[in-house]
């Protein structure tokens, strides 16, 4: 089924445009923050965001990218972490991590996050953006900043499309 759709382009630059004033309005600015994106789609909402914000405060916001693949722990039992990472730890030093995913589920994937980040310096700071929450944590984990809450069955899918890699920005629902 072609499923149906929850947000389409119009819908989730709006939601964009609020997280970026959102997040401006929570830390007083950037200063000290940094912008990392969770592989794979993160990592575009985390660069649309930098985009926003640069546009708004006119100065640029530091965005890394981050691979937690090996440290989920549902994933991987040998914990190579081997990372993908395209920064180093005075990346995240002392700052205010703003991490950014496209779907938070049961919060095991920002848990590996956090761990990651967490083994390679020691942040501030650390806070959560994500476009949508399908809810069914299993971790204490909110984010600070969300796109949309969707309620979901554990038998639904959301998927999420965005034109860096897909054909087009849409957020749809289906049955898996
Ligand atoms: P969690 O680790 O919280 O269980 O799941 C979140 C991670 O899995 C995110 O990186 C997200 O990309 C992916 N994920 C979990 N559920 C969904 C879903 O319904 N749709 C999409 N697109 N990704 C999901
Ligand atoms: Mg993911």
């Amino acid at each position: 089924s072609l499923g149906h759709v929850l947000m389409d382009e119009i819908a989730i630059r709006r939601a964009l445009i609020r997280i970026a004033h959102e997040i401006l309005e929570k830390n007083k600015g950037v200063e000290n923050c940094v912008l990392v994106g969770i592989r794979t789609r993160g990592i575009y909402l985390a660069k649309r965001i930098a985009d926003k914000i640069g546009e708004i405060e006119g100065i640029p916001i530091p965005m890394a990218e981050l691979d937690v693949t090996s440290y989920r722990d549902d994933v991987s039992n040998e914990k190579t972490k081997e990372q993908h990472q395209t920064f180093t730890s005075s990346f995240i030093q002392d700052k205010k991590i703003i991490l950014f995913d496209d779907v938070l589920y049961t919060g095991r994937t920002v848990r590996a996050a956090m761990d990651a980040l967490i083994d390679m310096g020691r942040p501030k700071m650390i806070q959560l953006a994500v476009l949508v929450d399908r809810g069914h944590r299993e971790l204490p984990i909110r984010p600070d900043y969300v796109g949309k809450n969707i309620p979901t069955s554990k038998l639904e899918n959301i998927n999420v499309s965005l034109t860096e890699v897909d054909s087009d920005d849409q957020v749809v629902i289906k049955q898996q």
